[in-house]
């Protein structure tokens, strides 16, 4: 099985993740994680990549497409993954459709999860307030104003995305203001339809 979870920052993309991985034994693959931790190690992708992580903007098409091809080839992708945060511009979609065809790999789904970006803000802002009350620290780009960057790149950037899938027949729609359960049950629906 290989996918793509599509939608905006905040939507349950990691959440609805975490649960195809326990189903389908599968990896996910999220370029925010792979982002994160080489800004942590420090390399020179991440050293790249940390200010404009920060900004709530786009890494560098050439980075994150140079981090996916290698990954894909892994031992723990062979049987197939889940693509999270990737891609989020035409061009990476365009460049992913190449490589899995250079791998001889098939998609099995694009998945859409919807959402009220209203709704979404609401929900990022009450996010940040409880983990602060918990005594924990918000992401540095998931405080509200780096946060409301990521919706406009998303908007801008990666909602184009979506049509490049719809456009070749392979976008599914979910409805991601479902409570989580029901996201999930929806999602297995249309990979088992
Ligand atoms: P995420 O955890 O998926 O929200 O990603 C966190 C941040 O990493 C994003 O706001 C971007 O700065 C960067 N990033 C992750 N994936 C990509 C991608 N596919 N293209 C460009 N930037 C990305």
């Amino acid at each position: 099985m290989r996918l793509i979870l599509l939608g905006p920052p905040g939507a349950g993309k990691g959440t609805q993740a975490a649960r195809l991985v326990e189903k389908y034994g599968i990896p996910q693959l999220s370029t925010g994680d792979m982002l994160r931790a080489a800004v942590k190690a420090g390399t020179p992708v991440g050293l790249k990549a940390k200010a404009v992580m920060e900004s709530g903007g786009l890494v560098s098409d050439e980075i994150v497409i140079g981090i996916i091809k290698d990954r894909i080839k892994e031992a723990d992708a062979a049987k197939g993954f889940i693509l999270d945060g990737f891609p989020r511009t035409v061009a990476q979609a365009e460049a992913l459709t190449a490589l899995l065809a250079a791998e001889k790999m098939n998609l099995d789904a694009v998945v859409e999860l919807k959402v009220d970006e209203k709704a979404l803000m609401a929900r990022i802002e009450n996010r940040a307030r409880e983990t602060v009350a918990a005594g924990g620290t918000v992401r540095a780009d998931d405080n509200p104003e780096s946060f409301k960057i990521r919706l406009d790149a998303y908007r801008e950037q990666t909602a184009p995305v979506s049509a490049y899938y719809a456009k070749i027949g392979e976008l599914k729609t979910v409805d991601g203001m479902a409570p989580i359960d029901a996201v999930t049950a929806a999602i297995n629906g249309v990979l088992a339809g």
